[in-house]
């Protein structure tokens, strides 16, 4: 997932209770004996399943979409590996469930289930307990999702040309609309019959149709084994633009030319990456350029990235978010994290590799700009970790037993975790290091692994045997960042560093300003200098959005309206794309220029990414004057947000007001 940005959620969750006493009956009969003095074993902190005893080999999903009725009407149907459980625990969140049965399809028996208490702030949600035999090797659910089930977002559902929904299952969501053991160590291979109404594409994390067809059905294949939250289901008006036999683009119709254009490096990241740590294992890479309303840049499910239609900037400026997503098929998606504890395994991963990928490409000086640009993050991010209640978030391995994994979410995973691997990147050499990630992607593939025996893989495989001495613990699990974290500075910030320090000093560093040269000439066998008077004007084009971002970022709080006027003028920022827009406006909110509300308003009712989103509203809502303002544009945009950027926001207005 790319969800990377200065600000951080705030962990307004508390303590949840995990140990339940099963109380809530279902729609269904009375509870059964098997439930008399149950205990729940908790093998993952954020999963009720008891998939040690038995555990889900393939799911395969019959979904009817009903736009209609906002609802998805499905069947999960769970091959599972069973060592003698007489009850298989599943997590749900949301759906609504109709019955279960044993047994393979059309011979099925109805068994008994019951539904245990929602912890006590809604984050686990409820453990699904089906009653089984030890012999049981086949449970079928029949469900039906609900308003509550927070992965699913549905948009224009009375538009019959253009209705749209996706899913959105990391880090907990997946059990919202399935019910599922949800947790990341937990691998299965999926099917799935889809139904939506004709003329619309369905698409999964699987095998995908290229054109959609009349009879609004389709089948979908997943025959690797995926962590459960890489499941993911989409369906709208959708075409396809294909680069390769590999790989290509899905969007909708209106943005699709755009897109492709943007995205057309696609082909030589993927011969980048392979030629650098090993093939890519899962056949066909394709990107789908989701709904505006997608709460992230980017999300890895495997097969179908989907993306965030605000990285689509029109001069193929942020590209490296796809490269971010695809590096994923190799961390987080073959190699995953065991539990949300260990998610540097994943992002912190993924952004070494995303900056590995950006360099082959665009060259050294463009990865580098990227680090410091996410670096800065950083910096910002420790101080205010550190500062808070949860101060232990600092550090790379995380105890997030009783919160949301989203909590986890900060640039420590994914900008921490990458500096911890470009040091040793540094420590090692390059050679070894891409060796060693090589095997280490062969030796754990489609498999999940803890940071505990990371350590133990990396010191058998790469430490001990180069006689390395390496400072493992301090960076883990310490929360600071050690004074050996390599870093290089970017050939491209001298400029924008000069600039942004003349703008500080109150210079007009964009004004044309009158010039003259000396100019030789020769007049009657004579030579004679004559000064010539010329206008030169900085260019703006001549700086690249990351040394935008930089200059931007530099820029102080105190500066007056005419001095944002000045730059905006030449620079037309508030009309760039997204991620120098969102610049823009918090150095505008920053610096009190309020004048700026309008093009806010507009920029927040046209993308849900929550990186954009959470920290535009925290700025205008730390002044209280600001908050009918703010009341009026959310109640304006909300439902244009996915429920994770709703939910952030909600937070926030509850937190300042
Ligand atoms: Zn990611």
């Amino acid at each position: 997932m790319k969800n990377l940005g200065s600000y951080r959620l705030n962990n307004h969750w508390v303590a949840i209770l995990l140990l339940l006493g099963v109380s809530c009956k279902t729609e269904r009969r009375s509870t059964p004996n098997f439930t008399n003095g149950i205990g729940l074993t908790i093998i993952d902190p954020h999963s009720y399943a008891n998939f040690k005893e038995i555990q889900t080999k393939h799911l395969s999903l019959e979904l009817d979409i009903n736009f209609k009725n906002k609802t998805i009407y499905g069947v999960a149907r769970h091959t599972v590996i069973n060592r003698k459980a007489r009850k298989a625990i599943f997590d749900i969140h949301g759906p609504l469930i109709r019955k279960v049965t044993t047994g393979p399809k059309n011979q099925e028996k109805e068994v008994d289930f019951i539904i245990g208490k929602m912890d006590k702030d809604s984050i686990l949600g409820q453990p699904l307990i089906v009653s089984i035999s030890p012999e049981t090797k086949y449970i079928n659910i029949y469900y039906q999702t609900t308003q509550q089930c927070a992965a699913i977002e549905w948009i224009n559902t009375k538009s019959k040309e253009n209705p749209w929904m996706y899913t959105q299952g990391q880090a907990i969501l997946a059990r919202s609309w399935i019910p599922i053991q949800d947790a990341p160590s937990n691998r299965f291979t999926y099917d799935a019959t889809v139904k939506v109404q004709p003329g619309l594409l369905a698409l999964m994390s699987a095998s995908n149709p290229k054109t959609s067809n009349k009879s609004g059905k389709y089948y979908f294949k997943m025959d690797k084994p995926i962590p459960s939250y890489l499941i993911a289901l989409t369906a709208g008006n959708i075409v396809y633009h294909p680069y390769s036999d590999q790989c290509g683009i899905y969007a909708h119709p209106e943005i699709i030319d755009k897109a492709k254009e943007e995205f057309s490096a696609l082909p030589k990241m993927i011969a980048s990456i392979e030629q650098i740590f090993g093939p890519y294992a899962w056949g066909n890479y394709d990107v789908l350029v989701q709904h505006p309303s997608f709460p992230f840049g980017g999300m890895e499910n495997p097969k179908l990235t989907f993306v965030s239609p605000s990285i689509v900037a029109g001069d193929k400026s942020l590209v490296s978010v796809i490269a971010h997503e695809l590096a994923h098929s190799w961390s987080g998606n073959l190699v995953t994290n065991e539990t949300w504890n260990d998610f540097w395994l994943n992002e912190g991963f993924t952004v070494y590799l995303e900056h590995r990928i950006m360099e082959a490409l665009y060259g050294k000086a463009q990865s580098l700009l990227l680090s410091e640009i996410e670096m800065s993050e950083l910096v910002e991010e420790m101080k205010t970790i550190k500062s808070s209640k949860h101060p232990e978030d600092a550090a790379l391995c995380l105890n997030l037993k009783n919160r949301n994994p989203d909590d986890g979410m900060t640039s420590i995973a994914y900008v921490k975790g990458a500096y911890f691997l470009k040091t040793l990147e540094h420590k090692v050499g390059q050679k070894k290091m891409d060796a060693f990630l090589k095997d280490y992607f062969k030796a754990f593939q489609y498999t999940s692994i803890s940071t505990k025996n990371f350590v133990k893989y990396l010191n058998e495989k790469l430490l001990l045997p180069n006689y390395v001495d390496f400072n493992l613990n301090e960076w883990i699990y310490q929360y600071d960042l050690p004074s050996n974290c390599f870093t290089e500075p970017s050939a491209l910030l001298q400029q924008v560093n000069y600039l942004a320090n003349a703008t500080n000093s109150g210079i007009d560093v964009f004004a044309p300003k009158q010039k003259f040269k000396w100019v030789e000439k020769k007049k009657r066998r004579r030579i004679i200098r004559k000064k010539v008077w010329y206008t030169e004007q900085l260019n703006p084009k001549i700086y690249n959005t990351q040394q935008w971002i930089i200059y931007l970022r530099q820029l102080n709080p105190t500066l007056t309206k005419r001095a944002l006027d000045r730059i905006e003028r030449y620079n037309h920022f508030s009309e760039a794309n997204s991620e120098l827009q969102f610049e823009w406006f918090m150095l505008n909110l920053k610096c009190n220029n309020w004048s700026i509300a309008p093009k806010i308003e507009k920029f927040l009712s046209a993308t849900g990414r929550r990186k954009f989103v959470e920290p535009l509203f925290t700025l205008v809502l730390r002044d209280s004057n600001r908050l009918g303002w703010a009341k009026r544009v959310f109640d304006a945009t909300k439902n244009n947000y996915h429920s994770v950027t709703q939910q952030a926001i909600h937070a926030l207005f509850q937190k300042y007001h």
